[in-house]
């Protein structure tokens, strides 16, 4: 009978684990909600690097995060808005990149520690109109002016609204603001998944599949 049990009790480990870390899988956004636009500014020039980091447009996040994303998206359609993204997971190979360009923590995550960004629950994300169409905002995408910052006043008062509406939206589904980027959110319980350097490309292929 003891033996029973303890078989019992490891395959219930076992399942549990294995239940876990698939709970905590990295999902492409998309797939959960095609109403989510993604534009990721490393999958183009078109960032403060200067150079392409990411060889797809592609929002990785942890599925916990993923899916509380989705309640967001839901709220804000409602409202007549929608999310779209500018960053989500980012390899820690790219973060290393980006510190020897900017070694400066005000600015970029020390690759030592780890940005949100590596553990696959931070995400950067604007607002749009329910059509996809972008609405004024205080600053664009990696702003490194004051004028970013989360609670910065000196904004047009539409641009003050849509933030507002964007940081109301986000914390009221599990997001936290803050203070030197409007764009970023990290989840409440960012510290739950450990950095990681998977490489973008293992999900393209599975995405072709
Ligand atoms: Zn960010």
């Amino acid at each position: 009978m003891k033996r029973f049990l303890n078989v019992g009790l490891w395959f219930f480990c076992f399942v549990a684990i294995g239940y876990s870390q698939n709970s905590y899988e990295l999902v492409d956004i998309t797939t959960l909600d095609s109403t989510i636009l993604v534009d990721i500014k490393y999958a183009t020039s078109d960032n403060f690097m200067g150079e392409v980091l990411y060889t797809a447009n592609i929002c990785l996040l942890r599925r916990p995060v993923a899916e509380r994303l989705v309640l967001v998206q839901k709220h804000l359609r409602n409202q007549g808005y929608g999310l779209k993204i500018w960053d989500g997971y980012r390899p820690l190979s790219v973060q290393k990149k980006m510190w020897e360009k900017v070694p400066d923590p005000g600015f970029v995550a020390d690759p030592r520690y780890g940005s949100n960004h590596n553990r696959g629950a931070a995400v950067d994300v604007t607002l749009v109109d329910i059509n996809g169409r972008d609405l004024e905002m205080p600053t664009g995408f990696d702003d490194f002016s004051e004028k970013a910052r989360s609670d910065y006043p000196d904004v047009s008062v539409t641009a003050q609204q849509h933030r507002f509406i964007l940081q109301q939206a986000m914390t009221a589904y599990g997001f936290q603001t803050i203070n030197s980027e409007w764009w970023h959110f990290n989840d409440k319980d960012m510290k739950a998944y450990p950095v990681l350097d998977v490489p973008l490309e293992q999900f393209i292929e599975g995405r072709k599949q």
